[in-house]
């Protein structure tokens, strides 16, 4: 189904990038390639896996919110549980051990909730590398924790103020000062996007989500779920967690996308529900377009959510009908993250929420005997200010 060698999911993903920074993608692509295979490089990855982000994480029969969907039995994916509090952290680990291969001293990275920022920031400290963080100026007001958090971890982070000063721009400003510095510098990719071999790469580090899924359900149920759930921004903790159980065709596979002020306003980031075939970020994917075939802005409350492309090999799944695509608003996820903190004194981060509304968006859905597992793929201790001051919450 995928081509893995040239990083070409169906007619998505590829490289497209002028000559200098396609060579040295391509380098990157062959070294990750023997990587991949060294025993060596996947026992640290393990290693830091089980002792440094705290896996597995846990997978919690949520009885309560069960109760409240009525219906079928619904476990949460801990993802929350993890070192620094997301399932970026998988990545970052896998993607810092490449760079410390590759012998590069600096790390570069791009950041919207300022989740992988932190991520990074922490993967360099423990390499004892360097670490430019860039983050939209908006993002940099809605995320301030992270913002002093990366600071404490000895990043420096850069403020981008260009176009709406959202993710898309700090990707853009990211990259033009990885092109200056990439002898010294590694770009560490926050999700399953970008040209080939990152979406690859991420895919790969995240895949343990699933494959956790796999081996707790069989434990604790001795079958497969009957769907699994998550949230898309770009991709990589959707992709985590569906990777084990895209070959059983039994099991359903639900990509939620968000829908921000509602599909017709026109600001949402469905690039998956509504998007066109187009390059961006040097990759081929369904990307937002408007009625001049010109890149959309996307729009999210939930800041890693807000990106207008979307991981090609979540793309190629969606033209192949192997996902079913829910949309959840910024209003209907504002919801999920009260009523499940308050149902099971868990506070989901507002991207995850998405994931956790889509069950009370479609009760009856699923019936008494199933089994549903939903990526909670990171806590919400950073949402809950702007939840309350900015986004209209009444208690
Ligand atoms: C960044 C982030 C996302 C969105 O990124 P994906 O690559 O789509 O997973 C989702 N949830 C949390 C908690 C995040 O920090």
């Amino acid at each position: 189904m995928e081509s893995y060698q040239d990083g070409n999911y169906g007619e998505f993903g590829g490289v497209y990038l002028p000559e200098g920074l396609a060579s040295i993608v391509a380098d990157l692509a062959a070294k990750y390639s023997e990587l991949k295979a060294d025993p060596t490089f996947q026992n640290q990855l393990r290693t830091l896996y089980r002792e440094y982000a705290n896996r597995p994480s846990l997978l919690y029969d949520a009885a309560r919110l069960s109760e409240e969907v009525g219906g079928p039995k619904i476990y949460l994916k801990r993802e929350d549980l993890n070192h620094t509090g997301a399932h970026k952290i998988n990545n970052v680990i896998g993607q810092g051990l490449v760079a410390k291969a590759l012998g590069k001293t600096k790390l570069i990275a791009e950041t919207g909730a300022g989740q992988h920022g932190t991520a990074t920031a922490t993967i360099a400290a423990y390499l004892g590398i360097a670490c430019e963080i860039y983050m939209g100026a908006r993002d940099i007001q809605a995320q301030k924790p992270n913002v002093y958090r990366m600071k404490a971890l000895g990043a420096k982070v850069v403020q981008v103020t260009q176009g709406q000063g959202t993710l898309k721009d700090a990707v853009d400003a990211a990259l033009g000062k990885y092109a200056q510095e990439v002898d010294q510098a590694y770009y560490l990719l926050g999700s399953a996007v970008g040209p080939h071999p990152y979406p690859t790469m991420v895919r790969d580090f995240q895949k343990v989500i699933g494959e956790e899924i796999k081996q707790q359900v069989q434990e604790k149920e001795g079958r497969l779920p009957t769907a699994v759930v998550a949230c898309v921004g770009g991709g990589s903790n959707a992709l985590g967690a569906f990777t084990a159980f895209i070959p059983d065709e039994e099991v359903e596979i639900v990509a939620v996308e968000p829908a921000g002020k509602g599909k017709l306003s026109g600001k949402h980031g469905l690039a998956l529900g509504t998007g066109v075939p187009d390059v961006i970020h040097g990759f081929k994917t369904l990307v937002l377009n408007d009625e001049k075939g010109e890149i959309k802005e996307s729009y999210s409350a939930a800041s890693g959510l807000d990106y207008p492309g979307v991981s090609p090999i979540l793309s190629m799944y969606k033209e192949s009908g192997r996902l079913t695509l829910g949309e959840v608003t910024d209003r209907e996820a504002v919801d999920a993250l009260i009523r499940l903190s308050r149902l099971e004194g868990i506070i989901p981060a507002l991207e995850s929420a998405h994931a956790i509304a889509y069950l009370f968006q479609n009760p009856g859905k699923y019936q008494a005997g199933d089994l549903v597992v939903v990526n909670l793929s990171g806590r919400g201790d950073k949402d809950v200010e702007n939840v309350f001051d900015n986004l209209g919450v009444e208690v």
